[in-house]
């Protein structure tokens, strides 16, 4: 038998064991149990590495239980420059992620402080930014405005959705217009950007927070290293595009681990609201 003839290997065992069961750590590569993440809020109890946090176990970690309201939920993309396979991918997400955009918006409390909120899923369409995230997250800084709250907006992003090309561009302008509204009223807002945050989500919404929050070793950046280093002809420094980085360089106020947050943002939400 030639070698191109020979039958794929089968491994019946790996059957056995479902997928999501385990996950293998990029931080240390040791084998983490499911059921642990959850409990550490995703986050390796080994070396600290932080997954990815949907947004729904994101709000449930630092809502006081009980107080989240969600808003405008029900709100998700049409195809309005008819992109081929648009519609179809956009069911298959709705279906398997169970949210209908990247984002989930509402008003929460945190340690008794009232707050609208908006957290972004990176599970969603790799948590890219159309008129539907745009549009969720003007409204929820509009109601803040309305009911004299504080904004959290946390970010998990790939940036503008190219599926819905200027439309999600002019995303950026508003949610940044709605922004300037919010610091007219003297109302805070508080970003915190998590793991990726680029593209046009950086450029916009994410890094002008009246105070930036990041999430340890995150990625924050415009465009890719790849694509920075073939148009500026550099090498780029270590750590480049890391929270680290941008701690260090002035765009990131703090980083705070995970389990940290909530506390962080109740003792914030106290400090700049009366
Ligand atoms: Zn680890």
């Amino acid at each position: 038998m030639g070698i191109f003839e020979r039958p794929r290997l089968k491994n019946n065992k790996k059957k056995d064991v479902p997928n999501d069961l385990w996950a293998s750590c990029p931080g240390c590569e040791s084998m983490l149990h499911a059921l642990d993440l959850k409990q550490n809020h995703q986050v390796c109890n080994k070396c600290g590495h932080h997954f990815l946090l949907g947004a729904r176990a994101r709000i449930e970690m630092l809502a006081d239980t009980g107080s989240f309201i969600e808003t405008n939920a029900e709100l998700y993309s049409k195809n309005p420059l008819n992109f081929a396979n648009y519609e179809n991918k956009i069911d298959m997400l709705r279906e398997k992620t169970e949210l209908n955009d990247a984002v989930i918006t509402g008003k929460l409390d945190i340690h008794g402080k009232s707050a609208m909120i908006a957290v972004m899923d990176f599970k969603f369409f790799a948590g890219s930014m159309g008129s539907v995230v745009g549009e969720k997250i003007t409204r929820v800084i509009e109601d803040a405005i309305a009911n004299r709250m504080g904004v959290i907006i946390i970010s998990a992003s790939s940036g503008a959705r190219m599926q819905e090309g200027m439309l999600s561009l002019m995303q950026m302008a508003k949610t940044c217009g709605a922004l300037a509204k919010l610091s007219d009223a003297k109302l805070p807002y508080i970003s915190v950007l998590t793991h990726p945050t680029t593209g046009g989500v950086t450029a916009s919404f994410a890094t002008i927070g009246d105070i930036n929050l990041a999430e340890p070793k995150c990625m924050i950046g415009f465009a890719g290293p790849r694509v920075v280093k073939e148009t500026t002809h550099q090498d780029l420094p270590p750590g480049f595009q890391t929270a680290e980085f941008m701690l260090q360089h002035g765009l990131v106020d703090a980083i705070v681990e995970r389990r940290e947050l909530r506390d962080r943002l109740g003792a914030l939400l106290g400090y700049m609201l009366k």
